[in-house]
């Protein structure tokens, strides 16, 4: 009565089948809601206040006093094109095998094992996957508000992805950086323009100069697990024409903090950062940092650490070392929003937002295995 592949990769190719960008995933959580209760979970599905991507909470109640326990997931995929789903060689291809339909299937294999048993356990057990997890598009808004005004609670958090083969000690929090730069008036020709009046695109020169600058200062500071916090730039738009004087000029990039750091502080930090180039230039200069998601860290000796660390090593004979990440996650909301202990692991595929994207079909098995090391350890400690 163990972690069947079969059934891992059925499920995997069942759900990948359904195509389900950000935002878009009303069809795939309505097929997943199903199968959670074809197992013997109790299922509601959330759609409201995002209904073109549904919350799928599945329960499973143990009978006995104990912990609440989340495995969560997402079931939107990066919205980049991919040829159709396939098995072949081991693998299940396809949009969303990877990043994370086959690590969602992973933890559902776990909790079927649990249900068919029949046996009863300390606490529930609960899967939860969501639709606005892929930025730009979703920033774990649907996330964010079951865990914050719909109330949901628990004692424990899986986020199923990340690191198949580490403890994520810790990652960066990140948000993405819009930066406008505004002269008063209309565009003018180049040479109809009065004197000193200020050229957007010149200023945003001074701002750039200026982050370069901060992001080396940046640079000499390293957190332990995660590196240097970061600034970063990926646009720059500005003008219209080759001898009109612009108006406007707008940068947009990222910010990454360390664990410790926080959003309000970094926008206070870009806010003093662009004052006095606004002050002198007589433009106006709008930097809005929007959240995408928090820094996040665990003790690796929390309870729950150890309990994947034992599980792991159960499971594959090696022992899990601690690491840190900078990419971001949903542990962050989880602990953030949900005071919710978290770890993070899910099983390694291969092409996460890449043009071809697979996941290991006994990858998968191994996962679900781990998963279930872990609750094993869990309860035994309740
Ligand atoms: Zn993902």
């Amino acid at each position: 009565m163990g972690v069947d592949a079969d059934r891992l990769r059925d499920l995997t190719l069942a759900l990948v089948e359904v195509e389900s960008p950000t935002g878009d995933t009303a069809e795939v959580a309505r097929l997943y809601a199903r199968r959670l209760e074809e197992i013997g979970l109790e299922v509601e599905l959330l759609d409201d206040p995002f209904p073109a991507t549904p919350i799928v909470v599945g329960r499973l109640r143990g009978g006995e006093p104990g912990p609440t326990i989340v495995l969560n997931g997402h079931l939107d995929t990066v919205p980049i094109p991919h040829e159709p789903p396939r098995v072949e060689g081991g693998r299940v291809w396809g949009r969303g095998s990877a990043d994370m339909k086959g690590p969602v299937a992973a933890a559902t294999e776990a909790v079927r094992v649990v249900a068919e048993s029949g046996r009863s356990f300390p606490g529930e057990l609960v899967v939860v996957a969501i639709g606005l997890h892929e930025a730009p598009g979703g920033r774990g808004e649907d996330l964010t508000w079951l865990l914050g005004e719909h109330g949901f609670t628990a004692d424990y958090a899986i986020v199923c992805e990340l690191a198949g083969d580490r403890l994520v000690a810790a990652h960066m929090g990140q948000a993405t950086v819009e930066i406008e730069i505004r002269r008063d008036g209309m565009p003018t020709h180049e040479l109809q323009t009065a004197a000193g009046t200020p050229n957007p695109i010149l200023v945003a020169a001074r701002v750039i100069e200026a982050v370069r600058k901060q992001n080396e200062e940046l640079a000499a500071t390293e957190h332990p697990w995660v590196g240097a916090e970061t600034y970063f730039f990926g646009e720059v738009h500005g003008g219209d024409f080759y001898n009109r004087h612009p108006a406007t000029c707008r940068l947009v990039g990222t910010r990454r903090w360390a664990p410790g750091n926080t959003l309000g502080a970094a926008q206070a930090e870009y806010d003093e950062l662009v004052a006095p180039i606004a002050a002198e230039s007589g433009c106006t200069i709008d930097v809005r940092l929007e959240l995408v998601r928090d820094a996040y860290s665990v003790d690796p000796e929390h309870p729950l650490a150890v309990a994947l660390r034992g599980g792991y090593e159960e499971v594959t004979g090696e022992p899990l070392e601690a690491t840190g990440m900078k990419v971001v996650a949903d542990g962050a909301v989880f602990q953030a929003v949900g005071g919710i202990p978290t770890v993070y692991h899910g099983p390694r595929g291969e092409g996460a937002h890449a043009d071809v994207e697979s996941i290991a079909i006994e990858e998968l098995a191994r996962s679900a295995r781990i998963y279930l090391a872990t609750l094993e350890r869990l309860w035994a400690g309740a």
